[in-house]
């Protein structure tokens, strides 16, 4: 385990209220997959976003939901209206869709990842698994499963 992850980890701890919660591997449940990829296209071509909720289990990070909070559908950019909200509790951070075939993030959305937990996701049109992106808090690219 290299520094960087090591120091993720101190984080989620922290986040999660206890430092016995490490994680290192993180698991996205397929219905929540199935669900993002039908509401970012539902949502298309305005953006989407809703906050990954989820828990740590014997070192890993298993996303087991969405919650959605009022006014996630935006042409203006999701990540800005909801960059003044406080953090929801249960949630380990984020997801939303970019419109176009790019899912790399924006500047907005690397504030907001730094600043709303530790686990992020980009699904960027046509919507479909293999475009969908995990970022970690800096956001770098993060590796995922899906079960
Ligand atoms: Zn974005």
């Amino acid at each position: 385990m290299n520094e960087k992850n090591s120091w993720i980890n101190k984080l989620i701890g922290i986040f999660l209220g206890n430092q016995e919660k490490k994680f290192h591997e993180i698991i996205i449940e397929r219905e929540v997959v199935e669900e993002i990829i039908q509401i970012a296209r539902q949502s298309h071509p305005l953006e989407f976003m809703a906050m990954l909720e989820g828990n740590v289990s014997a070192g890993i990070l298993r996303i087991n939901g969405l919650v959605f909070v009022p006014g996630e559908t935006s042409n203006q950019g999701a990540v800005m209206k909801l960059f003044m909200m406080p953090m929801i509790t249960g949630t380990v951070g984020s997801v939303h869709s970019h419109p176009i075939p790019n899912a790399t993030p924006s500047s907005e959305d690397l504030h907001f990842f730094a600043k709303n937990g530790l686990f992020h996701l980009i699904i960027a049109d046509p919507y479909i698994e293999e475009s969908i992106v995990g970022y970690d808090t800096f956001g770098d690219v993060i590796k995922y499963k899906i079960d």
